[in-house]
């Protein structure tokens, strides 16, 4: 990633737009930036299109945003495309579809890339404390300005996830889920996905960042959360100032979140915001605080108790969808018993007999109670095994990659 469009490293700018629709809101804050660098450069934006979720749901970037975006740098002589490797089990196409970039896209012209389609590319991460290389997106290495875009979210596992965390999403396929893979590390009591995180963002930096506030996620995100209205977009050079200045809006601090500490510690980027110019002055009129993640997945549903050990948001996101759809009637299908146990993640060592081992990740337990397989598991694949026992044909989603 390079090119003369960047800035002052240690006294970032962000700008904060709002009070207008997503696309004015995105051209409003670009016009902020002096975009002529740009002038004959390839531009790939990396929204987040992760999921199958249309625009509005908090869910996934705005297509609007999107859309004001590739015509602000389109103008300033760019050539854009966009792209992006979804979670493990969501195919790219549906996702661009229902996110709705696909057309927006086709409107414009502008090429649609799946990220994990050509081969990876190793890059070696020199001093990570948890991971020593990535296997990176080629298309992320070939363009001269990667901007990432992600939809303001809480996160139940690393706090938010803003423009820092976005580029997780530039790792080719299933390398994704090793991040939540990862040992403690010794001696220390952060969370290894977090660390892994900062590692990354020592070498998979974006050239700029535009955070998509149209409407973000609050509670159980990235996945499960409520859509939470805001009507901004945030934008800089500096990925962890433009996350410091939206986790200030989304009611929390930057210095709060794991992975964006430990990155500005190790010199990544700055979360000072007494160092950071933030535009307007009186951006704080935009702040709304979001409801934080719970610390427990069995808060939410009392009769349940789920032994989330290590796993991962994307398994995490199937049982509580399915938990949220389906709890009334989980019963229906125990009749026998008043309270339910349900495993999820690699970290369970035992695991009371009976137990809904929902999970590759929990196969070692499968002999006591009843086995969900997939990577991640689908909702639908639980009411199988639970309706009619299927426990033994192999899950599309584990074929796919
Ligand atoms: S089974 Fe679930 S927790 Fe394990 S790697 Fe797959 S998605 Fe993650």
């Amino acid at each position: 990633m390079e090119g003369d469009f960047s800035c002052d490293h240690q006294n970032p700018e962000v700008h904060v737009c709002g009070g207008n629709g997503p696309y004015e809101n995105t051209l409003a804050v670009l016009s902020r930036f002096d975009l002529a660098p740009l002038k004959g450069k390839q531009v790939l934006l990396k929204p987040n299109i992760g999921r199958v979720a249309a625009s509005g749901a908090g869910i996934t970037t705005e297509a609007l945003v999107v859309a004001g975006a590739a015509d602000a740098f389109t103008e300033a002589g760019a050539t854009v495309a966009i792209g992006e490797s979804p979670i493990t089990g969501v195919a790219i196409k549906e996702a661009f579809d229902v996110s709705g970039i696909e057309r927006i896209a086709q409107e414009r012209s502008i090429r649609l890339i799946d990220l994990d389609a050509r081969p990876f590319v190793k890059v070696a991460v020199h001093g990570g404390r948890v991971i020593d290389s990535l296997k990176v997106c080629p298309e992320v290495l070939e363009y001269d300005i990667v901007v990432s875009m992600p939809v303001m979210k809480m996160h139940m596992h690393t706090g938010v996830t803003l423009a820092v965390k976005n580029m997780k999403g530039c790792l080719w396929r299933r390398s994704k889920v090793k991040f939540h893979m990862l040992p403690q590390v010794k001696g220390s009591e952060e969370k290894s996905i977090n660390v892994a995180i900062s590692d990354m963002s020592g070498v998979l930096r974006p050239d700029f960042s535009i955070i998509d506030g149209t409407t973000g996620m609050e509670g159980m995100g990235p996945g499960s959360g409520s859509p939470k209205p805001l009507g901004v977009v945030v934008a800089g050079f500096d990925p962890f100032a433009a996350d410091a200045v939206s986790c200030r809006i989304m009611g929390t601090r930057a210095e709060n979140v794991p992975h964006l500490r430990i990155g500005a510690e190790r010199g990544y980027g700055i979360i000072d915001i007494e160092k950071i110019a933030v535009y307007p002055q009186d951006w704080r009129k935009y702040i709304s605080p979001f409801i934080p993640p719970p610390e427990k997945l069995e808060f939410e549903f009392p009769n349940i108790t789920v032994l989330d050990e290590n796993s991962c948001s994307a398994c995490q996101s199937t049982l509580l969808l399915f938990l949220k759809q389906q709890k009334e009637k989980i019963f229906d299908y125990f009749p026998d018993i008043e309270e339910l146990t349900i495993a999820i993640g690699k970290g369970n060592k035992e695991v009371p007999a009976g137990t809904l081992c929902i999970g590759n990740c929990t196969a070692a337990h499968k002999e006591k109670g009843i086995f969900v397989q997939g990577c991640p598991p689908v909702g639908s694949e639980i009411m199988n095994v639970l309706k009619f026992g299927i426990t033994d044909h192999p899950s599309p989603l584990c074929a796919k990659k």
